[in-house]
């Protein structure tokens, strides 16, 4: 509920200035991150790339940026894709067009007298903060992936340093990291496309971002992620808001990218309680067109309803022929297809007992947080690392590893939705009981919320 707006001193609201970065897993966390500080009486301003634009939210001032800017090696692809390679670009593409941006924003008169308060702005866009440095407006962080996340890459140049990164053999990748416990080395190897140059950059700009801001705010809760949240409050000097998970603190505000089917939730309803299988990759990881094949017989053999996403560049390479003949006819009745879904909703439906996610963060959070136990195939990036957290940590899923082919799926589900799954199940439920208890009033996400606004609040006008 809104508290009491926060004024500047001639009367008018303050306003906040957000700059998503332009990734689906990026965008939505920032806008409900918006939705909670307008909530709170903030005006709202969102900077964002002009490819990937969010859909408009009434009441807010949208200002897109860099317009015409060639966009084609931005977007990562493939299934072990270049991330870190594409955000460098995205920084060095968008920092001009922000500048001129940013300071047509300053010097128009604001009608309530005073500056913007701060610019929030996603943690891999280092180069927009120094761009807001050098015209004076304060800075704060948002980090969308999870709390372990960022340890690993504040940890990253002193795994450089002991000679350990990049692996200098394939022995060496299962090595434990005793500083990172459950983390192994191969969990910090993020892409295989990416030389470590780049890898290193990219990470350190990251942790740059969190040390020069005035505050760091990440989308998990306490009672999850409450070590590594300590490590971090440690590690960058500055305050430290865990505020998630902010789907569920906000209105629920989001951007789909790609229209998502509804009638899958209609199909969910006629199915038994707890027993579909969701298969969804989030929005930039793919297969081949054999991993395609083996995956669609893995469903089918395990004879288990499931609902999967398929986007519609989801498949890469070439001899992309969809999926095999017979399958359809194969699970008519038990499977359904869509290209994208109202994944939350279908998290929280109650015929969903399973997930078979890649672990993006989002993912990872919205499953935790609807008590749904997961089977993990992380591809890039931070996934690793949060697959790791569900099977070792929080125990509520496992990894399906070793080669994508039909019998190991067929394994992976049955084990899920059949055997193992009821435990994994009970310790999902309680972690959603925590994850409900954090946000309501008094509860540790609500609390850093009055903080985080206190702090925007406090910031010179
Ligand atoms: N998502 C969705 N429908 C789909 C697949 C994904 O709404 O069919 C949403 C999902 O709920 C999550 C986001 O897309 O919020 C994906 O973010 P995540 O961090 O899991 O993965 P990424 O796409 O960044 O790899």
């Amino acid at each position: 509920a809104a508290e009491k707006a926060p004024v500047t001193a001639s009367g008018g609201a303050r306003r906040v200035l957000l700059f998503p970065l332009p990734f689906q897993g990026h965008l939505n966390p920032m806008l409900q991150l918006a939705d909670v500080l307008h909530a709170r009486g903030l005006r709202v301003t969102v900077f964002h790339a002009a490819f990937n634009a969010p859909d408009r939210v009434a009441g807010y001032h949208f200002v897109p940026v860099g317009a015409g800017v060639p966009t084609a090696d931005l977007v990562p692809t493939g299934s072990n894709a270049d991330f870190a390679g594409a955000l460098l670009r995205i920084n060095e593409r968008l920092q001009g067009p922000f500048e001129d941006s940013l300071r047509e924003v300053l010097q128009e008169e604001d009608h309530e007298g005073a500056r913007p308060a701060c610019l929030v702005l996603d943690s891999n866009l280092r180069s927009m903060q120094v761009v807001a440095d050098r015209l004076g407006v304060p800075t704060l962080v948002l980090r969308t992936g999870g709390a372990a996340c960022l340890v690993a890459y504040m940890a990253f140049p002193a795994l450089c340093d002991k000679g350990l990164l990049p692996p200098q053999d394939h022995s060496q990748l299962n090595l434990p990291l005793d500083d990172l416990p459950p983390l192994r080395l191969q969990d910090m190897v993020f892409s295989t496309t990416t030389p470590h140059e780049t890898m290193t950059t990219c990470l350190e700009r990251i942790v740059e971002s969190a040390k020069c801001s005035s505050g760091v705010i990440l989308n998990t809760f306490n009672d999850l992620e409450g070590v590594e949240l300590r490590k971090i409050i440690d590690g960058v000097g500055v305050p430290v808001y865990a505020i998630g998970p902010l789907y569920k603190i906000s209105s629920g505000v989001k951007s789909s990218l790609l229209s998502s089917d509804q009638t899958c939730l209609d199909w969910l309803d006629k199915q038994e309680a707890k027993s579909v299988l969701f298969v969804s990759f989030g929005s930039l990881a793919s297969m081949d067109q054999e991993e395609l094949v083996e995956t669609a017989w893995g469903l089918a053999n395990s004879r288990m309803p499931f609902l999967w996403v398929i986007r519609p560049d989801a498949v890469h390479g070439s001899g992309n022929v969809g999926l095999p003949d017979g399958f359809e006819e194969e699970t008519q009745g038990t499977g359904m297809v869509v290209s994208w879904a109202p994944q939350q909703d279908v998290l929280g439906h109650q015929a969903i007992g399973g997930f078979w996610t890649h672990n993006g963060w989002n993912s990872t959070l919205e499953s935790i947080c609807e008590g749904v136990p997961m089977i993990c195939r992380p591809h890039f990036a931070d996934q690793m690392i949060n697959a790791r957290y569900v099977e070792e940590v929080w125990k509520v899923g496992f990894e399906l590893e070793g080669k994508l082919e039909r019998g190991n799926i067929e394994r992976g589900i049955r084990k899920l939705l059949c055997e193992e799954g009821g435990e994994m199940r009970r310790r999902a439920d309680d972690l959603k009981d925590k994850a409900t208890r954090c946000i309501k009033k008094g509860g540790s996400s609500q609390t850093m919320v009055d903080l985080l606004v206190n702090c925007i609040m406090s910031l010179p006008s």
